[in-house]
Formats: C-alpha cells, structure tokens, sequence
C-alpha cells in the first residue's frame, strides 16, 4: 500500500495506522474492513479534523496512538458514533480535551465581537489593537468568557505576557505618561504616512502624466517626500524608544512584586 494511494493526508494517515485498505486508489494489502457507510464516513471526519487539529492535539497524542484508538473503536464501535468531532472522541478515549481544546481557543465571531466591541482600541495603552487578549491569562484560569476578554495592540498583548490582570494593571499604572506619549507618536506616524503616501502619488501622477522623472516640479516633490518620510521614521524610533522604556520598567516591577511575594513566604 503506497502513500500515494491515498486522496488526502488524513485518509492516508488513518490507513497507515490502521492497516486498514478501505479507503484509497488500489486495495493492495491488508484485511479489508466492513464499514457501514456513514460509520466509514465518521471515522473519515475523525481522522480528518485530527490533521488538521490545535498543535495542542498533536504534541499530546502521536498519530500512532490515534490510529490505534481509532483501530480499537472500529473494532468495537460504540452503540452511538460520535459525530466525527474531535474533542468528543478524545473525550470518550479519556484525554484531557478541555486542556486541549480550550486554552486560548476563540471562535472568530467572538474575536470579532471583542474588536468590534472595543472599536479596535488597545484598552491597555489606547493606540491600535487588534489582539483578542485573555485579561487573566490562560495559564492562570482557563476562562474563555466575555468578561474574561479584552482588546490589546500585539505589544500590550507581549508585555502583559503571563501576568494576572490586575498584577499587570498595578503596574503597568505608573507608566500612564509614557504610554501619552506612545499614543501622540503613533497619531503623528499615521498623519506622516499619510503625507508620504499621498506626495508619492502626486509625484507618480506629474512624472508618468509628463513621461519624465524630472518633470519640473518633481524634484520639490522628491524633497518633501524625504522631509516626511524622515519625520515618520523619527516618530517610530521615538516609539521604539518609549515602548522600550516602558516594558524595562513593567518588567522590573513585576520582578520586584515576585520577589516580594516569595520572601513574605520564607
Ligand atoms: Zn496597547
């Protein structure tokens, strides 16, 4: 039985692992096995999620044991199939789904309600956000509700980072100037994109509308193009710069408060 037999990666794997030759090109080898058709087509759907499942899945159940649950369920088919989802399967094989499953596992309409809901604004810092983020992380509770969510930009979102919300809320308090300043920066970064992008259209315009790169005018233009484009670059590494600033300081507090924290308990 060659891998190339097979239509996709998950028939294929399912059949490796099962020896089994009822699904592919050519039945070559190994014992055929009756299937009800719609049993045949939940297994299927079982093997197929299971290629395509959280890297969560595959680090804690090797595709080999997975074909030998699904070898030993075949064989003994439960009175009611589940319906080729995943998680209820591995639940009945006794693995810890909602280890698996629901750690940082959002569906996109909740995603979308929480950046909608937050009009794309970091509720950490107020610049742009896009980040759905856990306000107590993950690691400390598997809690996927509404209220358990906000809005972050990716660098709140990093700089929190494991820490309880209202750890990194404490701290991250005293930098209340700093983050000001991040917020004046990225308005005078967008408004200096802006400029540039649309100098270079008007430069695009007068040099393609007079098939010359040096149509007169175009040199003024080139200049004003570098001034903005200088001032642009000058904002984000100011922005750099505080951002900087500002995680060095979340990051020694959060420090300190653990360290406090381990010697109350000496
Ligand atoms: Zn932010």
């Amino acid at each position: 039985m060659a891998a190339g037999d097979f239509a996709n990666p998950a028939s294929q794997l399912f059949s490796q692992g099962t020896g089994l030759t009822y699904t592919g090109a050519e039945q070559t080898t190994g014992q055929p096995l009756t299937l009800t058709k719609t049993a045949r087509r939940q297994a299927e759907g079982i093997a197929d999620s299971f290629a395509v499942a959280p890297p969560a899945v595959a680090a804690a159940i090797s595709p080999a044991d997975f074909s030998d649950q699904l070898w030993q369920m075949l064989h003994t088919p439960p009175d009611e199939w589940p319906s080729g989802d995943l998680p209820t399967v591995l639940a009945a094989w006794g693995y810890p789904v909602q280890k698996l499953f629901n750690q940082n596992t959002l569906d996109l309409t909740t995603r979308q309600y929480i950046r909608e809901h937050y009009h794309h604004i970091c509720q950490y810092c107020g610049r742009y956000g896009n980040s759905v983020d856990h306000m107590d992380p993950v690691s400390v509770s598997a809690d996927n509700t509404i209220a358990n969510l906000t809005l972050a930009c990716s660098e709140c979102n990093q700089l929190k980072g494991d820490m309880p919300y209202a750890d990194f809320i404490r701290i991250d308090a005293a930098t209340a100037p700093l983050k000001a300043d991040l917020r004046r920066l990225e308005q005078a970064a967008n408004a200096f994109q802006g400029r540039v992008t649309a100098l270079q259209s008007q430069l695009a315009a007068l040099t393609h509308q007079a098939a010359d790169p040096l149509a007169p005018g175009a040199a003024a233009l080139r200049r004003r193009i570098k001034v903005a484009q200088d001032l642009l670059d000058q904002s984000k590494a100011d922005s750099k710069h505080i951002s900087d600033l500002r995680s060095a300081y979340v990051h020694s507090r959060w420090a300190v408060a653990q360290y406090q924290e381990e010697t109350d308990q000496w």
